[in-house]
């Protein structure tokens, strides 16, 4: 069995770095053309690195700079998309900040940043793709489906973060998103679907695992015993958008270890 994602093209947000540029490299390797989305010129040196390990793998893409938390600059990059590649097949929304803060403590502008990239950034490109899936058309030479979305959210789209209400409030309302999108969007055969990881090794979580003593903190909330890697993600990813997961729609998959188990509990409670 062999997850194909041939003649199809694929949006990665915030591919420059972390989970994002992990779920790049999976898609290309599965066979489509994926374009490396970064936030900005300042990405641009890490989204070429990551291009430039695509293409070195036999893969193909481009690199394409938006941010995502910005309407004009959404609409412009499905355009620019569209209009040099003919379509897009697949979006995964993956960009996404933290901006961490007492509660008490957190500026207007700390929650607005996280839900302006992490909500309504994931709502811009949604439906941008959705327009483009149903101008489309479902072409079977390319996927049995018309159109898929992955939203990256987070074990915190169920477990609350006490100090980051802004980042907990954003993954719980994905799961609200996500859903109703598999909801509205089912009977035109666009699949919907979230993915929650726990703890990932990437940038955005550093302080968590760049020591032994926060590592070792960390896999005690890891039945698992070890962090995950952006690969574990990119490998799902591949096959949800796949044809291989044509009956999945309206889920969230969790791919964390066993952090949801709250392990916690295994000696007590
Ligand atoms: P990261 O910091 O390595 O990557 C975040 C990416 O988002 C970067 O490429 C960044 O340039 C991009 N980005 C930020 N603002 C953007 C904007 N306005 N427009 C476009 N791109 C933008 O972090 P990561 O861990 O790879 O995070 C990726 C996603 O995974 C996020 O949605 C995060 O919430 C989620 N996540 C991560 C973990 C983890 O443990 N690392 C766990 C659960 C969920």
């Amino acid at each position: 069995m062999e997850i194909s994602l041939r003649n199809q093209v694929a949006v990665v947000t915030g591919a420059s770095s972390g989970i994002g540029s992990g779920i790049a490299k999976s898609l290309a390797e599965a066979g489509a053309v994926v374009i490396v989305n970064h936030s900005s010129e300042r990405s641009f040196e890490e989204a070429k690195a990551v291009l430039k390990e695509i293409t070195e793998a036999g893969g193909n893409g481009i690199t394409y700079a938006c941010d995502v938390s910005k309407e004009d600059q959404v609409v412009k990059m499905f355009q620019d998309v569209v209009s040099q590649f003919g379509t897009v097949d697949i979006l995964v929304n993956n960009a996404g900040v933290q901006k961490d803060a007492k509660f008490t403590e957190m500026t207007l502008d700390q929650w607005n940043t996280v839900i302006g990239i992490n909500l309504t950034g994931q709502f811009l490109c949604a439906r941008e793709a959705i327009k483009e899936f149903l101008r489309r058309g479902i072409d079977p030479s390319r996927s049995i489906a018309c159109g898929k979305i992955i939203h990256i959210s987070s074990v915190h789209e169920i477990i609350p973060w006490a100090g980051h209400a802004n980042y907990a409030a954003s993954k719980g309302a994905i799961r609200m998103l996500m859903q109703t999108l598999a909801q509205e969007y089912g009977a035109d055969k666009i699949r919907v679907n979230s993915i929650c990881p726990g703890a990932i090794q990437t940038p955005i979580n550093k302080d968590a695992w760049s020591t032994s003593e926060a590592l070792s903190s960390l896999l005690n909330l890891i039945p698992y015993n070890r962090i995950g890697q952006p690969k574990d993600i990119g490998s799902l990813a591949a096959f949800l958008a796949s044809d291989l997961a044509d009956y999945i729609t309206g889920t969230s998959i969790f791919v964390d270890g066993g952090m949801t188990t709250f392990e916690s509990f295994s000696t007590g409670g």
